[in-house]
């Protein structure tokens, strides 16, 4: 837990947050936002910041994030259309939360390539 970091305290609990899933390791949670019909957010409670501080040992975490990803969009009824992942990483990846975050986003046709 990183003090005054917005996911953390979403994943804590101590910043309410409209809950899909949570374990030991990860939490999903609607983003407060959504772009598109489905917009879920996937975190692991340990605070990485970004892709470019992840570690070896956070590939399991990571494993479990994109499992997760797999298993929600058969559950959210996205698997046959599609959807998309993304990570947004530092300033020109348009990072605005600095908590390792991705995005799964379904329900509509996604234009590419992004902005
Ligand atoms: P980023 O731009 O860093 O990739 O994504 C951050 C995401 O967090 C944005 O899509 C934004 O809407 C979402 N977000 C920011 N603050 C909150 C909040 O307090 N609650 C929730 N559920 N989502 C948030
Ligand atoms: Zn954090």
């Amino acid at each position: 837990m990183s003090e005054n970091c917005l996911f953390c305290k979403i994943a804590n609990g101590s910043i309410p947050s409209k809950k899909v899933y949570e374990d030991d390791e990860i939490f999903v949670f609607h983003d407060i936002t959504p772009v598109a019909p489905l917009h879920l957010l996937l975190i692991p409670k340990k605070h990485i910041k970004s892709l470019n501080e992840l570690e070896v040992a956070d590939g399991a975490i990571l494993g479990n994030i994109f499992l997760k990803i797999s298993s929600l969009a058969r559950e959210f009824g996205m698997s046959e259309k599609g959807y998309r992942v993304v990570n947004n990483t530092g300033e020109f990846g348009g990072q605005s939360v600095h908590h390792i975050h991705f995005h799964l986003l379904g329900g509509r046709h996604l234009t590419w390539p992004p902005g």
